[in-house]
């Protein structure tokens, strides 16, 4: 995909680009430590208002109505500027990869913008796009692929029509596609000349074992040398329907109004099987024991990042609530988590973050620290998250701060509307709207013991992968072995 600004380094990077399809990836790269925390800092900024007054204040923003041929449609009145942004979410994204489609949802996102039956050339769609004064992008996620434009309020008509245009007949051309092809691998390029693009993608295949072409969004790259416009077909006719997706209107629009287009100019999309009856997405494989992946690179400092399978939103949508808290409470600069580990000096920095998916969101804590305080950082990371369960961890006054600090920084969120539409497609399209319009006030609903209930269900004595970034110099001067490692953590089973 490419980058959405404004959402610092979260899982969308880039910037946006009009006319240009530099079509960039969402790609785990060497921020992916940073990206996560960053998703945290997004949901912070965009959820937050006082509590009880967010739900009642959605429900007059964010109106919903459902077309015949099962596409949703949510409109977000904002007058403040001439602006619409049209999104289209789809349920798709790298959780629907089989290892041989491993890469291919990205892959997609790329050929969206490119020939289809209104637009048969090479970059006429783009140039059409371009010519309308659009402003449109693209972004593929674990579980999310969105597409969208913004355009001034009196072209939302005609933007419409262009957007659907890539969803009722793209052609796959084979020129297209390996042109597409390349870009991709320059993506992949980009993303392996960094260290820490190693680490992750060894840590996340630890732990994620058989369901990591399910987790890995940039994918395989000799499956995406290898594919083909029948498997971009195979893609399109399985998840591309409008069932699976939802269309958002952002901005200077009136309900009415956008309800009445989006049937007008969406109702000719024909509606197809559910996908997920038809292809129905595996349980993730629990991790059974803690393993320890030590990756050397040329690197100055020393970077940790341990993961935990987390709740999947569905199945404990109270633990993804309390995730966010506990999260939060930790990260703070004045809790007793910072200040044993990072005003002491044994880290220059650490952040925990729960990144919210369906399908087992991972729970990451990382870091870094100097090879010299690597192993007394790990035990005492390990210690304060274990201490994190006993009574009188949490203070009332650290979760209320934590509530303040999200009711500050909201509304500034929902000020934007084409962010406020991206927020709204992830959260359609990983937990359902609901989710999202009672995020708030089920955060401020939270207390100390929910937050002990999801360490000790989560966290505390649970496998876990840890990924050691090191230099070869450093590694072998402190003698650091994957066996320790995984000892350190005491549930080597
Ligand atoms: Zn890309």
């Amino acid at each position: 995909m490419r980058e959405i600004k404004g959402r610092s380094n979260a899982t969308a990077s880039g910037t946006v680009h009009s006319a240009q399809a530099r079509l960039g990836a969402r790609v785990p790269g060497y921020r992916t430590i940073w990206r996560r925390a960053a998703c945290a800092i997004l949901m912070i900024v965009v959820w937050g208002v006082s509590s009880e007054a967010q739900r009642a204040h959605l429900e007059k923003v964010v109106q919903r109505r459902l077309l015949p041929n099962g596409l949703e449609v949510i409109v977000i009145e904002n007058h403040g500027v001439p602006l619409v942004t049209a999104e289209v979410t789809v349920r798709n994204g790298a959780f629907t990869q089989t290892p041989e489609y491993a890469g291919l949802a990205h892959m997609y996102e790329h050929m969206f913008f490119k020939a289809n039956r209104e637009f048969p050339n090479p970059d006429e769609y783009i140039d059409e796009m371009s010519q309308l004064g659009a402003v449109f992008n693209a972004s593929t996620r674990e579980e999310q692929v969105n597409y969208y434009l913004t355009v001034s309020s009196d072209s939302l008509e005609a933007g419409l029509r262009l957007l659907v245009s890539g969803f009722l007949a793209p052609t796959f051309r084979t020129d297209e596609l390996e042109r597409e092809r390349q870009v991709v691998i320059g993506e992949y390029d980009r993303n392996e000349s960094s260290p820490f693009f190693r680490m992750e993608q060894e840590t996340g295949q630890a732990l994620w074992g058989s369901f990591w072409s399910r987790k890995n969004v940039i994918g395989d790259r000799d499956v995406i040398l290898s594919t083909t416009p029948s498997k971009m077909r195979d893609i399109q006719q399985l998840y591309y329907v409008p069932n699976n997706s939802v269309l958002i209107l952002s901005g200077d629009v009136n309900p009415r109004d956008g309800f009445t287009l989006a049937e007008k100019i969406f109702g000719a999309w024909k509606r197809g099987d559910d996908p997920f009856k038809k292809a129905p997405v595996p349980p993730v494989p629990a991790l059974s024991a803690t393993k320890a992946v030590i990756i050397e690179e040329n690197v100055n400092a020393v970077t940790v990042l341990i993961q935990w399978h987390g709740p999947s939103v569905r199945a404990d949508e109270a633990a993804t609530f309390a995730a966010d808290v506990y999260s939060g409470v930790l990260n703070n600069p004045q809790s007793r988590f910072q200040r044993r580990l990072v005003d002491t000096g044994l880290w220059q920095a650490v952040g925990v973050n729960y990144y919210t998916l369906n399908n087992v969101g991972p729970i990451s804590v990382s870091g870094q620290t100097t090879p010299g305080r690597l192993r007394d950082g790990i035990r005492a990371l390990l210690a304060e998250l274990r201490a994190s369960v006993e009574p009188g961890y949490f203070t009332a006054d650290e979760i209320a701060a934590d509530k303040a600090n999200r009711a500050v920084t909201t509304e500034f969120g929902m000020e934007r509307s084409s962010e406020f539409a991206h927020t709204i497609g992830f959260w359609w399209s990983v937990s359902g709207l609901e989710y999202y319009m009672k995020y708030v006030d089920e955060m401020a609903a939270r207390t100390a013991a929910d937050l002990q209930q999801y360490a000790r269900r989560y966290i505390v004595d649970k496998p876990f992968v840890v990924g050691v970034l090191i230099s070869p110099d450093d590694r072998r001067r402190i003698n650091l072995t994957e066996r320790e490692l995984i000892l350190m953590g005491g549930t080597a089973k």
